[in-house]
């Protein structure tokens, strides 16, 4: 036998037993006559000591261990002189009378422990070792026991989970594809799935009513610092539902998740809020509800002042800081220069203070009487003490940056606590887009979204205004998940592609096996998928998706470790009858 016990495992209560641990090394420390080694496995750390007086031999032996040094040691619990109230071992002590070095290691590149001093490459160039520090552990326990909770929970509610195909055709989410060259079928190339979305429809056309799948989608998108090109979905459909059902089967998801892994009952309905409302209060279709500072329009109230940067907006929003108006004209100027970033491009922001004594300080003073701008005040509610940030703009481009604005605002404030979940479903999304530069209108979901039923005589009329059978779950600012009500019927299908600009030939050779499945007896449907990175990031309170994956990939998409992508063999590529050309480095300047 290995080990008797694990290296979480003993306590007080076990003093007196002879053990054997297994682990490795974290830490050799010798004081005097005695050395100390820590060594940890999985589950934990547990002291190991030597002494010179009891076996001078082990504890020399002991000394020279090296870090990460693969060990067996046989020995008793004892009682520790000083115990470790940080960790559930420290109570005891492993009195050593046996180390058998299993294996040696080489001096690892950064120290394995919960603070190291390795920087992101090096951490994922070693990524095996990065998995032994407890942080990163801790996150994949965690993702275990979510994909085992969400399995309990959906198959008591009837879910079948069904696999589906890795090797497909395109399926339309709004990113490029990664393909897949095959070699029976010279010239022909497979896709990999953004989202089993089509099969999931088929499947609810083969009458498996409740769906669900863990599943890994591969998008191939410009990476932002929280997109993984290979992601994981927890996917999911249902027949013969409408909206409110969906919304409350996964309603109840979403809770069981946060009851039975974080010991977080939410007993409350999680609010609803339209995405019209979510753009005019947050100037975002994911607000993040953890805290209020909504928007405030201001327009009606600047009109006819002179001031021509208000006076030729289309839209004067605000928000109201609370307690802020103390600060200084530094303070002030950094957010200024926040807002002015290139990323977030306003021209610049203007400020009133409603110092706490009645008086009112403003940057636009000139422009407006105190009477003016104290109206300002009264229409956001603001309180003395307050200070309200302004922008003004566009109306869409200004949300977005007073959306920017007020997360930095919220930040300042401490508004944004990791440990608070606050969780609302955004509802009523326009069904199109429009996209200025193409002139054509672009699916905001996917082309399968079903128009809501009161909006349908718009299609070709108004179809901008069209609203969609769409929804998405948003926690702390982010998109959870989201999904639709889906066409079951051919020709408004048709009808969709039509709109969509693609020629009945074009939706033919692409979805072609859809519109024949739904000539069989298509049931209505719907159903959503949720982001299983992103729902174990919020819970491990993460930023990052990065390390809720066991093997991520770094920003550029390459997998740091095993060093993929790679060029592949001369014959490899002869067998699959491809050519290599590569940009030139003229051509890539284009
Ligand atoms: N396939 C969709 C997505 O990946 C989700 C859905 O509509 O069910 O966003």
């Amino acid at each position: 036998m290995y080990r008797t016990n694990t290296c979480g495992e003993l306590r007080l209560a076990d003093a007196g037993r002879e053990v054997t641990l297994a682990g490795w090394v974290q830490r050799v420390r010798k004081m005097g006559s005695m050395t100390f080694v820590d060594l940890r496995d999985r589950y934990g750390i547990t002291q190991v000591v030597t002494n010179v007086e009891r076996d001078a031999a082990l504890q020399e032996a002991a000394s020279h261990l090296g870090r990460e040094f693969v060990v067996q040691v046989k020995g008793t619990v004892a009682e520790r002189q000083s115990k470790n109230a940080n960790i559930p071992t420290g109570d005891i002590e492993i009195i050593a009378h046996e180390i058998n070095i299993l294996n040696r290691s080489e001096v690892p590149p950064f120290t394995i422990e919960d603070d190291t001093d390795g920087g992101d490459d090096l951490r994922m160039r070693y990524r095996y070792l990065d998995l032994r520090r407890g942080a990163v552990r801790r996150n994949l326990e965690l993702r275990h026991s979510m994909a085992f909770e969400i399995r309990r929970y959906l198959s008591e509610q009837g879910f079948l989970e069904v696999e589906t195909p890795v090797l497909i055709k395109s399926t339309p989410e709004g990113a490029r594809d990664f393909v897949v060259p095959s070699r029976m079928n010279p010239g022909q190339f497979y896709a990999l799935p953004q989202s089993p979305q089509t099969f999931k429809q088929l499947l609810m056309v083969s009458g498996f009513d409740r769906y669900f799948q863990i599943v890994k989608c591969f998008r191939d998108e410009d990476l932002r610092a929280d997109r993984q090109p290979e992601f994981t979905q927890i996917d999911c459909e249902m027949s013969f539902v409408d909206q409110e059902d969906v919304l409350q089967m996964f309603e109840g998801l979403v809770k069981h998740i946060f009851k039975y892994v974080k010991n977080i009952d939410f007993t409350d309905p999680f609010p609803r809020m339209t995405w019209a409302d979510a753009m005019r209060l947050y100037g975002s279709d994911k607000p993040d509800t953890r805290f209020g500072m909504e928007f405030v329009e201001l327009k009606p109230l600047t009109e006819g002042s002179g001031f021509s940067v208000m006076d030729s907006a289309e839209y004067v929003g605000a928000i109201v800081a609370p307690g802020c108006a103390g600060y200084t004209r530094k303070q002030l100027d950094e957010l200024t220069e926040f807002v002015k970033r290139p990323q977030i491009g306003a021209k610049g922001m203007m400020w009133v203070k409603f110092e706490a004594d009645g008086s009112i300080k403003s940057s636009v003073g000139k422009f407006f009487t105190d009477e003016q701008l104290r109206k300002w005040g009264e229409h956001a509610k603001a309180n003395p003490g307050d200070l309200m940030l302004i922008l003004c703009g566009a109306t869409m481009t200004t949300r977005k940056q007073l959306c920017e604005l007020r997360l930095e605002m919220g930040s300042r404030l401490g508004l944004r606590d990791p440990q608070k979940f606050s969780c609302l479903w955004i509802i009523d999304f326009p069904l199109f887009e429009w996209d200025e530069e193409t002139q054509r209108f672009y699916a905001m979901h996917h082309p399968f979204t079903s128009p809501n039923p009161d909006d349908i005589d718009k299609l070709d009329t108004d179809t901008g205004a069209v609203r969609a059978t769409a929804y998405d779950m948003v926690v702390n600012g982010n998109e959870l998940g989201g999904g639709s009500i889906r066409i079951h019927d051919s020709e408004l299908q048709d009808h969709m592609f039509r709109l969509l600009g693609l020629s009945e030939a074009d939706a033919q050779y692409k979805f072609g096996f859809l519109m024949n499945a739904f000539k069989y007896g298509a049931p209505p449907h719907g159903g959503l998928a949720f982001g299983f990175d992103r729902f174990v990031a919020i819970l491990a309170g993460l930023d990052s998706i990065r390390d809720t994956i066991a093997f991520p990939k770094n920003n550029s998409g390459r997998d740091m470790m095993i060093d993929a992508p790679a060029e592949i063999d001369r014959s490899q590529l002869e067998e699959l009858s491809i050519d290599v050309v590569l940009p030139s480095a003229e051509n890539e300047s284009k």
